[in-house]
């Protein structure tokens, strides 16, 4: 036993560890997922009802398993180039269902041709912490906008919703780890996003006013790609 162990030696077993455990409840939990939507289809639709709870909550395990292991593990080792409408539509199309659930609708208004240099998936999980709060911030007649526009430079990401707000010392607070108003919430949603947009050198600004609602602010080095000639590959 070597009593003489560097803190940062400690730092890193666990979050091997915490990584390599999320990483295997995570399948399980798929896998389970799976079999529950096989027999919600097979099932009256009274049941039915009890499966959508079941896969829901599964969802939500898994998402905070997600954010966990972000945390343990933040950097991103698969860097490429990211088309923001595209990866923004795919959003878009995985948070519309939760919006409609919660009373409120997903505006999108992104511009074409913006590029920015990011892993997608991690640029999907900093955004849909963004989106989901929002979601759960509004009550009914709820918008979200999301838009996206080329700055000199920079692109900028908007998103903004017209729910609960914040005061300023809850504001001053995001990003904290579990900082949390909410009676489910983890605390750790935000913290994850930050991380991720200054990993992909980006930066944050939040404006939020108490009952009128909230604006994210993020901004990414925007990349021009080269035009190409007719016929030439992309690789
Ligand atoms: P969680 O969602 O698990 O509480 P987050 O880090 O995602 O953790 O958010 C922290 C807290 O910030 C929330 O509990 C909420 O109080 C506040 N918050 C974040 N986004 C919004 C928003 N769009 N509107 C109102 N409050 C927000
Ligand atoms: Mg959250």
């Amino acid at each position: 036993y070597n009593h003489s162990m560097q803190r940062t030696e400690k730092m890193k077993i666990i979050s091997d560890l915490a990584a390599s455990v999320a990483h295997e409840v995570r399948n399980p939990l798929q896998v389970t997922r799976g079999f529950l939507q096989l027999l919600a289809a097979r099932t009256d639709e009274k049941s039915q009802a009890y499966f959508e709870l079941a896969v829901n909550e599964l969802d939500r395990a898994s998402d905070i398993i997600t954010d966990f292991l972000t945390f343990a593990k933040p950097e991103i080792e698969r860097i490429t180039l990211l088309d923001l409408s595209q990866e923004i539509k795919k959003i878009e199309a995985m948070m519309l269902p939760l919006a409609a659930m919660h009373g409120g609708v997903l505006v999108c208004n992104i511009q074409d041709e913006l590029y920015i240099h990011g892993n997608s998936s991690k640029l999907k999980q900093a955004l849909i912490n963004i989106i989901k709060n929002g979601i759960e911030a509004i009550g009914n007649d709820g918008i979200i906008q999301i838009e996206a526009t080329a700055t000199t430079g920079k692109v900028q990401i908007r998103i903004a919703d017209n729910g609960d707000g914040m005061s300023e010392e809850e504001v001053a607070k995001l990003g904290e780890p579990f900082f949390s108003t909410k009676t489910k919430g983890t605390g750790l949603g935000l913290m994850v996003t930050f991380r991720i947009i200054e990993v992909m050198k980006g930066t944050i600004s939040i404006k939020s006013t108490k009952g009128k609602g909230t604006e994210f602010i993020i901004r990414f080095p925007l990349i021009v790609k080269e035009k190409r000639l007719p016929g030439e590959s992309d690789v």
